[in-house]
């Protein structure tokens, strides 16, 4: 009953995740998860933490994820006061909003880019502007030369998998010496260049990766955040005001497990770009307009088919892909990037939808 709730409940706008259907076979190419499983190293270091230590869930984790954090400052080439762990990078996310984000002048992100972040700022009444993307849905980063509380971007953005290179993170970060700028790099495995090289220059620099994707890791939920030990400090004094054990202890071990397997994790990015890149192809020749992408997900849209009904007739086949109804993109399918016979699946069932001009 509404009449019990707090205040600020009534003003959030919580985020849709995107649906997780109950058909035993989907063809499930709408929430970018990765086609091809974690790292086998995953399962062995789960299975050995309940085997080995048969009665070790019966205690807390480690509530500093030392360990998590050593194996990320290894593969990151960082100090390990420069590493901060989230259960999922969508919650330290929220710590930025919450611990870093919150000042006077409202923080600024693009018009289009990850849904969460306006509802963050709702959460933590944080206030915001919206900077437009280009036309060409690019980011002109001298926009962000302008007073603000914060600057966030995603690179390579979402939905747009559009990536910035280094040089113009640097130029926004030059632009922006005394705010936070965050840049959320949940996708920059897949063909960006992240700005973790970049953390030892810039104090204000809050780097942020997530295991869910490039790790095929959603499931155990493990996000981290790189930059300046005084913003990772910030990050830590809230989540020691909200949750101490944020990481159990499984996703302790199998987190490690997948940072320490690189050549799974190369070997399967890979395939999911070389996959990218025929899929665009295949979709280019159905009509349909991509843009560039940097993420293992494509964004696409058709001059003549409605995106909206599109999504709606791929459904009723079992095959899911993205479709936001939101301004400038509602003509758009974000397709997340499967395996080769989830992708041919979804190019087929696109061709008995699409009337191909002969
Ligand atoms: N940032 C972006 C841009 C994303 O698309 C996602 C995935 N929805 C996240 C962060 C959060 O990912 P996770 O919480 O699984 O780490």
């Amino acid at each position: 009953m509404s009449r019990f709730w707090s205040d600020i409940v009534h003003r959030l706008a919580p985020y849709t995740p995107g649906e997780q259907p109950a058909v035993s076979h989907p063809v499930k190419l709408n929430t970018n998860e990765n086609p091809y499983g974690p790292s086998p190293r995953v399962l062995a270091a789960l299975n050995a933490e309940l085997g080995d230590h048969a009665d070790s869930l019966r205690r807390y984790p480690d509530p500093t994820s030392r360990a998590l954090r050593e194996a990320i400052a290894r593969r990151m080439g960082v100090r390990l006061e420069q590493v901060f762990v989230g259960n999922g990078s969508d919650e330290v996310l929220a710590h930025v909003f919450q611990g870093l984000l919150r000042h006077a002048d409202p923080i600024l992100f693009p018009d289009v880019t990850y849904s969460f972040y306006p509802t963050y700022a709702r959460l933590f009444e944080v206030q915001y502007s919206t900077l437009a993307l280009e036309a060409d849905f690019s980011i002109d980063v001298d926009a962000y030369r302008r007073p603000n509380g914060g600057v966030l971007i995603a690179n390579p953005n979402a939905p747009t998998g559009r990536a910035l290179p280094l040089s113009e993170i640097e130029r926004l970060l030059d632009a922006n010496p005394d705010s936070v700028v965050v840049i959320d790099e949940a996708y920059v495995d897949f063909g960006a260049e992240s700005a973790v090289a970049l953390v030892d220059r810039y104090p204000q620099l809050l780097v942020v990766q997530t295991l869910s994707k490039s790790r095929s890791l959603a499931g155990l939920r493990v996000g981290f955040a790189i930059g300046h030990p005084d913003l990772i400090e910030a990050l830590t004094r809230v989540k020691d005001s909200f949750n101490s054990y944020p990481i159990d202890r499984l996703a302790q071990v199998g987190a490690v497990a997948a940072l320490d397997d690189v050549e799974w994790f190369d070997k399967t990015r890979h395939a999911v770009m070389a996959t990218r890149d025929a899929l665009t192809a295949d979709l280019q020749a159905l009509g349909f307009s991509v843009l560039p992408s940097a993420a293992n997900f494509v964004f696409a849209t058709h001059a003549e088919e409605d995106a909206g009904a599109l999504a709606a007739a791929l459904r009723e086949r079992e095959i899911f892909v993205r479709h936001f109804r939101l301004p400038r993109i509602d003509q758009f399918l974000r397709i997340s990037v499967g395996t080769d016979a989830e992708c041919a699946a979804l190019v087929e069932a696109l061709k008995t939808l699409i009337k191909v001009a002969s």
